[in-house]
């Protein structure tokens, strides 16, 4: 079977240029003695909006393996896919993001749902999962409710599992069932439910990405409770744990952190839980990469500054139409947005100060980052007017991906 190791990270390269500069921050984590697999992933949505194909990730990462002689694994994600996306990611990933969250709280049929909740008496009534203070109560109406709302998005997630099965494999690829995309967040009790029915579709998950609690915004850290979140992370975990074992899940189950980029209070609370129970973690990054490309061509200055300040009088100038596909998960304060007279006026290290995620810096902009994090499709747009600039000024690029990768994302998650 192909193991997904206990730590990884996805890491999201829109543009197709920065597979090298992401990687370096993986061999910086090996040299300090830890191991994270890189995950390149790409959604369907994303290669709709650049005009690209699943196979373009693959090739940039195969090319940056070899470049910097990676001999450690790695893997290609085709992020959030469904039944009607999937096949054209078939030939070039070895890792799958099943999105069912579209089907969640979708009537399921009654005969399965009657079949489910008869199936798992384990579930009913006083429930201990070891790591975890307070036993869950569960009356038959509870599993029914909860079996309601998930039952469907499950077996569609069995289907597509299956698809992808017959036709790599079983054994050949890594599988994620991803529930984010929804309005309210699993508890942990659901979160047993959820697994215990993905073991009846007998899918071999690797990862699983529930929806926290709390905000998940584009690019900025997270908001919410803090010690909610980390109550819930740990009794994630430990039902997790009991899961394995009471489903015969993979030994190497663990939790996805989507959107899990930038969540900088967040790495504290997931480091002590990974370093107490030993368990794993896949978090999954995105866009922050391509704001590293944004801010150093506004460090290049000249044509790559002048890009740069043009694509941001343009969002701003489409600031509705950007936001609107991405309302639930970014929070910009349209009176902290400068006009573009004001950002045309300043100098690149203000552009790189205001973009560049260091909440503390008194120039950083959350408003400003969240807006252009969501904006790529105006460099897209741009076409190989941005990609020349990217390798014309591909030094200062790199370093800004990889620092940011390594000293904001992987050091305090996973080295301290
Ligand atoms: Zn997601």
């Amino acid at each position: 079977m192909l193991n997904l190791q206990r730590f990884s990270i996805g890491v999201g390269d829109r543009f197709a240029h920065q597979a090298r500069s992401q990687l370096r921050a993986f061999q910086l984590a090996a040299q300090q003695g830890i191991d994270v697999v890189p995950v390149w992933n790409k959604s369907n949505r994303e290669h709709t909006f650049i005009g690209s194909h699943p196979q373009s990730v693959f090739d940039a990462a195969e090319a940056a393996v070899q470049a910097l002689g990676w001999s450690k694994p790695w893997h290609v994600d085709a992020d959030h896919i469904r039944l009607e996306t999937v096949d054209k990611f078939l030939p070039c990933s070895d890792f799958f993001t099943i999105d069912v969250a579209d089907s969640i709280g979708q009537p399921s049929d009654a005969a399965a749902l009657g079949a489910f909740v008869d199936g798992h008496p384990e579930l009913l009534g006083t429930v201990r999962i070891p790591g975890i203070a307070e036993p869950f109560t569960t009356t038959r109406a509870d599993i029914e409710r909860v079996a309601a709302k998930y039952l469907l998005a499950v077996r569609e997630a069995g289907q597509i599992y299956r698809h992808i099965a017959d036709r790599k494999g079983e054994s050949n690829f890594i599988a994620e069932v991803s529930m984010d995309e929804t309005d309210s967040p699993q508890t942990p009790p659901e979160l047993l439910v959820i697994l215990a029915a993905l073991a009846d579709q007998k899918i071999r998950l690797q990862t699983i990405a529930p929806k926290f609690t709390g905000r998940f915004n584009k690019g900025v850290d997270y908001v919410g409770d803090l010690a909610q979140f980390e109550r819930e992370f740990n009794d994630d975990l430990a039902v997790i744990r009991f899961a394995i074992t009471q489903y015969g899940l993979p030994a190497n189950l663990k939790l996805s952190v989507h959107s899990g980029s930038d969540k900088f209070s967040l790495y504290p609370i997931i480091r002590r839980a990974l370093v107490a129970t030993g368990a794993g973690v896949h978090l999954k990054t995105a866009g922050t990469t391509w704001l590293e490309e944004l801010i150093g061509l506004a460090e290049a200055g000249g044509d790559g500054l002048a890009l740069a300040k043009e694509i941001y009088g343009y969002a701003l100038a489409h600031v509705d139409e950007l936001c609107a596909p991405y309302a639930s998960v970014i929070d910009i304060r349209r009176d902290a947005l400068p006009s573009a007279e004001t950002v045309n006026g300043w100098t690149g290290p203000q552009l790189a100060n205001a973009l560049r995620h260091i909440p503390s810096h008194p120039e950083f902009n959350a408003s400003i980052r969240q807006l252009l994090h969501v904006s790529f499709k105006v460099a897209a747009k741009a076409g190989t007017r941005y990609t020349d600039l990217l390798r014309a000024n591909e030094a200062i690029v790199a370093k800004n991906v990889t620092e940011n990768l390594f000293d904001r994302h992987i050091k305090p998650l996973l080295i301290g």
